[in-house]
C-alpha cells in the first residue's frame, strides 16, 4: 500500500482527533493546525492517533495490532501524547491501562494544555489562538444553521451539575428553603452532593490545577481574567493520578483544597461539579470554579455559540421586604439570571438561574435564599443574526 504523505496523515489523524467528544467539530485548517502544533509535527505521533479510528479505547496488545508498532515505540509515544493531552493513560483498579484517545475539547487538549502553569513558551500561545478561532467558527457555523441545531441542544443532557456557594461573604449560612414534595424525581433518584466540602471529603487523590478558561484568556491578554485566582481546577481520583503524572496538576490535601476552595468563594467562583458521562449517580471527576467572563462554557453562550445546560437543585428567590434595590446581584450573577426591576427590587428569571447562590453571597441585606428543587437549567445560545 502507498505511504500517507504528511498532510495526508495529518488530514486524517484530525479526522479521529475530530470524531472524540460531544460536538463533531469540522476537519479544516483550525483543527487541522491544532492537532500539528500539539504532536510538534512528529508524524509517528500521527500514525499513533490514526491506529484509534475503529477504536477510541484500547489495550497495549490492541495498539500493536493496529499501529503496527512495537510495544516500546507505542509506551514512548502514548508517554509523550498523554503529556499532551491527547491520551488517557492512568492504570484502573486492576492495574491495566487502557489507552483512551481525547477529544478536542470536553474533555481533551484544550482543558489539560491550559491547566498547566504557563511558563510563556509559544506553543500554548499558538494553541490559545487557534482554540479562539475554533470558537468562533464553531459560533458562526451555529449561528448560520441555529435552527437545525436548536432540537439538538434540547435534547442534550446537562454537561455540568451547579453546586451552591452556602455561605455569605460573612461566613453565615445562606438560607435555604427545603423542599415540600416531591418535584421531577424517580423514587430512585439520589441526590448528589450538593456542597463541595461534601464532594473533597469522598476523596483521598485530589489534584488542583490552573484553571484552563481563565489561563487561556490571561495569555491572549483578556484583563478580565487578571485578578482572578486561577488555581482552582479540580480533579478527583483517577482523574487526579492521571493530572498528577502528566504535569497538568498538583495532588493536595484536603485541608488545603479547603482553603482554596474558599478562596475560590470569595472572588465569587461558580463551582459546577462534572460526572463521568454526565451521569450523577458516579462519583464526580472534576469541580470547577468558574468566573462570569472568562469560562469558556459561559463565554462561548453569551457569544452564541452553545447553550448552557446545567444540572441544579437550587433556585434564588429573593425577599422583597428585605432587598434594597443595590443591584449587587445583578452586577455579579454569571447569567443574567437577576435584575433589579422598576420598582427597585430584584427579581429572579427562573429559566436563566442554575441556583449557584453568587447572588446570595455577595447579597449585603441577606435578601436572597435559595429553594431546593432539581431542575434541568436549558439556556439557549442568543440568536444575534
Ligand atoms: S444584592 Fe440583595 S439587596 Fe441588592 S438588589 Fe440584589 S437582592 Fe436586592
Ligand atoms: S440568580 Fe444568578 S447568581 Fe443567583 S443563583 Fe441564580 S444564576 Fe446564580
Amino acid at each position: 500500500m502507498q505511504e500517507l504523505s504528511f498532510d495526508q496523515k495529518l488530514e486524517k489523524a484530525t479526522k479521529v482527533v475530530c470524531k472524540q467528544g460531544m460536538f463533531p467539530f469540522p476537519i479544516n485548517r483550525t483543527t487541522k493546525a491544532i492537532i500539528k502544533t500539539v504532536v510538534d509535527e512528529r508524524e509517528d505521533e500521527l500514525d499513533l492517533i490514526c491506529a484509534f479510528t475503529d477504536r477510541p479505547s484500547q489495550t497495549m496488545d490492541q495498539l500493536r495490532e493496529s499501529s503496527g508498532f512495537p510495544e516500546e515505540r507505542i509506551e514512548a509515544m502514548t508517554s509523550s501524547l498523554a503529556q499532551k493531552g491527547l491520551i488517557f493513560n492512568p492504570p484502573n483498579s486492576a492495574n491495566q491501562v487502557i489507552f483512551r484517545l481525547l477529544p478536542l475539547m470536553n474533555t481533551g487538549i484544550l482543558e489539560y494544555t491550559f491547566m498547566k502553569p504557563f511558563v510563556g513558551d509559544r506553543k500554548a500561545e499558538k494553541l490559545a489562538e487557534l482554540f479562539e478561532t475554533l470558537l468562533e467558527e464553531l459560533k458562526d457555523e451555529v449561528q448560520n444553521n441555529y435552527d437545525q441545531y436548536l432540537p439538538l441542544f434540547e435534547a442534550s443532557p446537562p454537561a455540568e451539575r451547579t453546586v451552591p456557594i452556602r455561605t455569605s461573604e460573612e461566613g453565615t449560612p445562606i438560607s435555604i428553603i427545603p423542599i415540600d414534595q416531591k418535584v421531577d424525581m424517580g423514587d430512585e433518584y439520589i441526590l448528589p452532593s450538593q456542597s463541595v466540602k461534601e464532594i473533597i471529603q469522598k476523596f483521598d487523590d485530589i489534584a488542583v490545577g490552573h484553571c484552563h478558561c481563565r489561563q487561556r484568556q490571561k495569555i491572549l491578554g483578556n484583563s478580565l481574567a487578571a485578578n482572578i485566582p486561577t488555581f482552582n481546577c479540580f480533579t478527583f481520583g483517577k482523574s487526579a493520578r492521571h493530572t498528577v503524572a502528566q504535569g497538568f496538576a498538583k495532588q493536595v490535601t484536603k485541608e488545603q483544597a479547603f482553603a482554596i476552595l474558599e478562596e475560590a468563594q470569595a472572588a465569587g467562583l461558580v463551582h459546577k461539579a462534572y460526572h463521568p458521562g454526565s451521569d450523577e449517580t458516579k462519583l464526580e471527576v472534576s469541580l470547577c470554579n468558574c468566573d462570569k467572563h472568562c469560562c469558556e462554557l459561559l463565554a462561548t453562550w453569551r457569544k452564541g455559540a452553545l447553550p448552557l445546560i446545567n444540572a441544579t437543585y437550587h433556585l434564588a428567590k429573593v425577599d422583597p421586604d428585605l432587598c434594597v434595590g443595590c443591584g449587587i446581584c445583578e452586577e455579579k450573577c454569571p447569567t443574567e439570571a437577576i435584575k433589579v426591576c422598576d420598582t427597585l427590587i430584584s427579581e429572579v428569571q427562573r429559566d436563566y438561574c442554575f441556583g449557584c447562590g453568587v447572588c446570595a453571597h455577595f447579597c449585603p441585606a441577606g435578601a436572597i435564599s435559595l429553594k431546593e428543587g432539581l431542575r434541568k437549567v436549558y439556556i439557549p445560545p442568543p440568536k444575534m443574526r
